[in-house]
């Protein structure tokens, strides 16, 4: 039996139940038939956010997140399909099927193991190893509680080259394995393997599962690299990962932002500090995945990187990224050029949160930055800082607050706003066009699909009332639907159906793609019951003669534009087709 058969994802389906397993992080009440709290995936102060015991789904009205327990775990945890479907079933006692979907899970689990059996290694070092005494100085000296050690699992490599080789050969694993894993490297020579990190205080990386998949390694004494990362290997993408996601998601949710820091000792730093919503980058610029991924917590961002240039260069690149996906962003620069690490070294925690709090919006830290570097009093000046500043909003996918931005920086730089507009629209539509051929753009923010009544109550009648659906389902045809938000909906009921199977919303929920998933859980919630076979019938014909009006609609609008007589004849003759049988129906 795979780990993402239908088997075990039934199995686990059938022995969770939604109310139980929302409570455990949402607080609920009973309201009419339904479960009701504040929505764990948005902020808000009274509750929308809706879950039905029966059907076994949720709906939040709020913000139109949905779905059934499979997809609130995805949600909550900000894990893939098959990951949530691993945490129910531990949480239920299903036995997971080892390795089952095929031999790249397998390998994959393989390499975790060799990472767990890694961390656990170096920290055990750290913690009572005679070895592990530089270590404790270099972090006793970095100010790096034991406390702090702990929380974040930190380890340390002694400076040898077998220490992690020989014993976790002796665990088992094998050399090839620990190589894929990146915590060997091959000799020269191709002779044998030794150990990648050597004398250096080591991070562990998790993912947002919180399996250990890879290592940052700070060397504690002189020489390079400073830092030695993972490589990329089958579970480990710099890419894709913030380091101490997975540890700050809490408390990112619970501040409503998160802080991105450059370096594991500055995430260090914070977490000690009591600030909860740090990440770091790992080693890299900001990448789109990470913007990506950090979108799942929050769209409120602090980047707090080194003040100097490097940094500065840094945190500009970082704040198109972040911009394009409609996060709102401050910048915290620290005094004297600081990084976090250092300047939690001489300030208080308290004086930290303060700055923290009073960071000025990116568009401030834009200007400020531009003029340090240049007298806006000259004109020449003045046109290479909107210049620079310019392409950075042009990433605000708000037409709205871009030409808000727009006027505040006329204002700022005292130029005239029509000169500058000229100028940000000669950068936008630069920007579209190179946009156009590349990476996909962000995922506009969401916007509830439209539905009409008719559409919700023949949903319903469908589900909920088999006297309705054993007579209309096989009646509906695909053109009935056309356009439809919920034509995907049908269609999944009338493939169970087809199938043999039972047609619930909890069944259709398993086989309808996400957004449709947010639909039907979205239609499961309203309150009053399906109206019966007739009514569903009425909605099924008022959903036809909707398309057919607007199929005439599109017929009359290219008899306008025609002047050739064949061809207005033939669209003639279909409008009058049209409405014949749009007569027909009422
Ligand atoms: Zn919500």
């Amino acid at each position: 039996m795979a780990a993402g058969g239908p088997d075990f994802v039934s199995k686990v389906r059938s022995s969770v139940d939604i109310v139980s397993l929302i409570s455990e992080s949402v607080p609920l009440k009973k309201s009419g038939r339904k479960f009701r709290g504040l929505c764990p995936f948005h902020n808000e102060k009274t509750p929308s956010f809706y879950v039905d015991e029966t059907k076994q789904l949720f709906y939040c009205f709020g913000c139109g997140a949905g779905g059934d327990t499979f997809k609130f775990v995805m949600l909550r945890e900000g894990v893939e399909f098959l990951e949530a479907a691993r945490l129910l079933a531990r949480r239920a006692g299903v036995p997971v099927p080892q390795g089952g979907t095929g031999q790249r899970s397998s390998e994959r689990e393989s390499l975790v193991a060799a990472c767990r059996a890694a961390a656990a290694l170096y920290r055990e070092i750290l913690v009572r190893e005679p070895q592990g005494g530089p270590g404790r100085n270099y972090l006793e000296k970095r100010g790096i509680t034991e406390a702090t050690r702990e929380e974040l699992g930190l380890g340390f490599a002694p400076d040898r080259w077998d220490t992690l080789r020989d014993d976790l050969q002796k665990q088992g694993h094998r050399p090839e394995t620990l190589m894929a894993a990146g915590l060997l490297q091959r000799r020269e020579d191709a002779s044998g393997y030794y150990d990648r990190f050597r004398n250096r205080i080591i991070f562990p990386i998790t993912n947002l599962a919180g399996d250990v998949i890879g290592f940052g390694g700070r060397l504690i004494a002189d020489g390079e690299p400073k830092y030695l990362n993972s490589p990329e290997t089958l579970i480990y993408n710099k890419r894709e990962n913030l380091y101490g996601l997975h540890h700050s998601r809490q408390g990112i949710k619970e501040s409503g932002e998160a802080v991105v820091v450059e370096g594991y000792l500055d995430f260090a730093s914070l977490v000690q500090a009591g600030v909860k919503s740090a990440v770091a980058t790992l080693g890299t610029s900001f990448t789109d995945e990470q913007a990506s991924l950090l979108r799942r917590f929050t769209e409120k961002v602090v980047v707090n990187y080194d003040a100097d240039n490097a940094g500065e260069n840094a945190t500009r690149r970082s704040l198109e990224k972040l911009l394009s996906r409609g996060f709102a962003v401050r910048v915290l620069q620290l005094p004297s050029s600081k990084d976090p690490d250092a300047f939690l070294r001489s300030a208080s925690a308290d004086e930290y949160r303060r700055l923290l709090a009073e960071s000025p919006s990116c568009f401030e830290f834009l200007v400020q930055s531009a003029s340090r570097r240049a007298d806006l009093n000259d004109p020449a000046a003045l046109g290479a800082a909107a210049r620079e500043i310019l392409p950075v909003l042009a990433q605000v996918p708000s037409r709205l607050e871009r030409s808000r931005y727009v006027a505040l920086l006329a204002e700022r730089l005292r130029v005239e706003d029509a000169l500058l507009l000229a100028e940000i629209r000669d950068v936008m539509l630069r920007g579209t066009r190179e946009s156009a051929g590349s990476a996909p753009a962000a995922a506009p923010p969401r916007a509830p699909v439209a539905l009409r009544e008719s559409e919700i109550s023949l949903v319903r009648a469908l589900v909920e009332d088999e006297d309705a659906r054993a007579r209309l389902l096989n009646e509906i045809l695909p053109a009935d639907l056309e356009g439809s938000p919920v034509s995907a909906i049908v269609s999944g009921m009338a493939s169970l159906q087809h199938r043999g199977m039972d047609v619930t919303y909890a069944g259709l929920a398993a086989v309808l793609p996400d957004g449709e998933r947010e639909l039907l859980a979205r239609i499961a919630m309203r309150g009053d019951p399906p109206s019966g076979t007739d009514a569903a019938r009425r909605c099924l014909e008022s959903m036809r003669r909707g398309r057919l009006v607007k199929e005439r609609e599109t017929l009359q609008r290219e008899m306008e534009k025609t002047s050739e007589p064949g061809r207005l004849n033939d669209l003639l003759r279909r409008k009058i087709e049209i409405s014949r049988r749009i007569d027909s129906m009422s």
